[in-house]
């Protein structure tokens, strides 16, 4: 079996863990999101690729969900002792070392998914893991707080801002140039089911949809969707705020309406969403909290499961009565023309 899923990263990464205990047999091709990638001090971080690398290889920080376990942070005090700047990106000494070899490699003239192929290549993480795009795109916020109307690294509105300043707009900066990074499109087309994890709809999932062929060619496969939006509320992290740059009400019933019936087949909400509903998709309620890898493996198996069910029935002679398509494309206008403007 072949399972192509999108991800950002703590929700993505902690899905994606009992994606592989649900399914140890599949064949599981990671499209991670690149749109939070930075340069600090000369390196390139890629936050969402390494979160899915250290979670699925065992080396992340558990409690914090991100960075390495075990570790120090000698080199940022060093760097705040020579007042360097930004001083509020929590980089470790391990995870230092993994940005020194990723920009040594891109330097030398590697593609990014090359460079993720080999950084985990130590890490073993039990999937494929590839880059959205190998070409950069970066997510910037526009805000006004009082220092004027500007645009703002991701990251800086993000940890720096704690997103406590209003977005006025989110933009995909170069997403119109990005192509797809190589194997995504064909990963997608092998695929015999696709999941969005319950990673953020904007800056996660809604950047690698941004990317020029990859909505059009999951649009043509069985996707299953869990929301990353439990009673009204973001399971943790702030994904309200971005949601409400876009316009779209942080509800589950929200996010799939931006996703759209076009794209999204299945759809899993928790238990206190069950009135969820959509033309032309199948909504489930089931416990979505990932407390630990067999409450995420559930929730896994729950969507592989429905996916099987939906592509059966896609693949009878009467189409699939009770998946037909519908037009939910409510959601396009307020990523898309973000991506246009951020590009101009
Ligand atoms: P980030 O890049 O580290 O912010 O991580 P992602 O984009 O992959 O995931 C962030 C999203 O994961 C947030 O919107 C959370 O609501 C969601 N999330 C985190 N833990 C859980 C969980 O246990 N269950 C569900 N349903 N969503 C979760
Ligand atoms: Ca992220």
């Amino acid at each position: 079996m072949r399972i192509v899923s999108l991800a950002g990263g703590i929700g993505g990464a902690r899905f994606l863990r009992g994606l592989l205990a649900a399914a140890p047999d599949a064949e599981i091709t990671v499209i991670g999101n690149t749109g939070d990638d930075i340069t600090l001090y000369g390196l390139r971080v890629c936050p969402d690729l390494d979160t899915v690398m250290y979670t699925l290889g065992g080396g992340i920080d558990e409690e914090q969900g991100w960075g390495r376990r075990d570790e120090s942070h000698v080199v940022k005090e060093e760097l705040a002792a020579y007042g360097v700047e930004p001083q509020w990106f929590g980089l470790g000494d391990r995870d230092f070392a993994t940005h020194i070899v990723r920009t040594q490699m891109l330097d030398a003239g590697y593609p990014l998914s090359q460079v993720t192929e080999a950084l985990c290549a130590r890490w073993n993480p039990g999937v494929r893991l590839i880059p959205m795009s190998d070409d950069r795109t970066e997510t910037h916020i526009v805000i006004n707080d009082g220092q004027g109307r500007r645009a703002v690294h991701f990251q800086e509105w993000w940890v720096r801002m704690r997103a406590s300043v209003p977005a006025e707009r989110i933009l995909l900066v170069g997403a119109d140039e990005a192509k797809p990074a190589p194997g995504v499109l064909q990963a997608i087309e092998e695929a015999d089911a696709v999941i969005l994890p319950p990673s953020n709809p904007v800056v996660s999932i809604g950047t690698i949809l941004q990317i020029r062929g990859i909505r059009e060619a999951l649009e043509g496969k069985t996707v299953v969707g869990v929301s990353p939006i439990v009673g009204g509320a973001p399971v943790r992290g702030m994904a309200d705020a971005c949601l409400t740059a876009i316009g779209v009400e942080t509800t589950a019933q929200a996010v799939l309406e931006l996703y759209g019936a076009a794209l999204v087949d299945g759809w899993l909400v928790a238990e206190e969403d069950a009135g969820v509903r959509l033309d032309g998709v199948r909504v489930e309620a089931r416990p979505l909290i990932m407390h630990d890898t067999g409450s995420a493996a559930a929730i896994a198996r729950a969507a592989l499961d429905l996916a099987a069910e939906l592509s059966a029935a896609r693949s009878r002679p009467d189409g699939g009565a009770d998946t037909g398509t519908g037009t939910g494309t409510g959601g396009d206008a307020g990523l898309g023309d973000g991506a246009g403007e951020g590009a101009r």
